[in-house]
């Protein structure tokens, strides 16, 4: 006897209306409806049957022949989740450039090497110097520099950073620079934008929704957001997020070693979207971002309000 088994490369999402299907080895997805959604999983382990010509076995050709079901001789299970090791990061938020400096290498005592580091105050080519050479005295491995600038050129940018030993992504804001700037391990990408972190961060849009296996582990077992991070807000105060509301004391006196072994702050890295309102029974869960700072109604364990998504009616709005 053979029997059909859903494709070990295969990850089923099952969202209260609708499935999403992702093919982690060819890197495609789709979502479903009910119907296949209900034909899939009634299908999965069950005994292949010879073809015949109704509806319910060209749907399983169908699955069969986009990889998605496979025949094998015996039924299959796929329950692990593995988690991929924890890696520290922080959002900084601070105009002060010195004060950045301090901050910096105190979580570099605690091995954090990727950062975002918003700065609100515009930036002139002496302060963006210091800035750089303040950035290059500490162990950076990755970079989102968020700055404004209206009087930096282009060129002067890339004198500055050419040099930088860290992988660094460069948004200018406020800025009248039409052309972007990309080598292997810098990149620079000006905006007429005016600066905002507080409206453009937590935004949920399909374009940042991520599909790799390591993001869909870490989204069944921690927050994709919360996970590992450590902020520090404009005053020096330590945060999950920068626009939270809650601290856990001054970056400039709290043990951050002991802070991290501290269960009442790790344990919010561990909100998992099933144990959100709506996300829950959303099928883009696992491969969606979060936001735990920007919440429907204000409640803290309600789905993000710049969300869209009614995955009860199976809708963006
Ligand atoms: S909690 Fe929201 S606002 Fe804060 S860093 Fe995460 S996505 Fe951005
Ligand atoms: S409801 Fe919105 S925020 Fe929640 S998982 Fe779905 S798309 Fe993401």
């Amino acid at each position: 006897m053979s029997f059909l088994v859903l494709n070990p490369a295969i990850e089923l999402h099952e969202g209260y209306t609708n499935g999403l299907i992702v093919h982690l080895e060819k890197g495609f997805h789709f979502q479903i409806d009910s119907d296949m959604l209900g034909l899939l999983k009634k299908s999965i382990n069950k005994p292949f049957q010879q073809k015949t010509k109704d509806i319910e076995s060209k749907a399983i050709d169908y699955l069969l022949n986009h990889d998605i079901l496979k025949i094998s001789k015996k039924p299959s299970s796929k329950n692990t989740i593995r988690t991929p090791e924890l890696r520290l990061h922080s959002i900084i938020h601070q105009n002060n450039i010195q004060e950045l400096a301090s901050i910096l290498t105190k979580l570099e005592s605690i091995h954090i090497f990727d950062y975002e580091i918003r700065i609100e105050e515009s930036l002139n080519y002496e302060r963006c110097t210091k800035l750089f050479q303040i950035l290059d005295s500490v162990e950076i491995d990755n970079l989102d520099l968020l700055i404004r600038t209206e009087s930096l050129s282009l060129n002067d940018m890339v004198n500055i950073v050419q040099d930088c030993q860290f992988y660094l992504n460069l948004y200018v804001f406020n800025s009248s620079i039409k052309e972007s700037y990309k080598t292997q391990k810098i990149s620079i990408t000006p905006t007429d934008q005016e600066i905002d972190f507080v409206n453009s961060c937590g935004k949920i849009n399909q374009q940042y929704f991520l599909f790799d296996e390591k993001n869909i582990q870490i989204n069944k077992s921690h927050n994709a957001c919360l996970r590992g991070k450590i902020s520090v807000d404009p005053n020096g105060m330590i945060k999950h997020c920068p626009s939270m509301e809650m601290d856990y004391g001054s970056i400039h006196t709290t043990s951050l070693e002991t802070l991290i072994q501290d269960s009442s702050f790790t344990k919010y890295w561990n909100i998992k979207k099933d144990s959100i309102q709506s996300c829950k029974d959303c099928e883009y869960r696992y491969v969606c971002t979060d936001c735990r700072a920007f919440t429907k109604n204000n409640e803290f364990m309600e789905k993000p309000s710049k969300c869209n998504y009614d995955p009860y009616a199976g809708m963006w709005k």
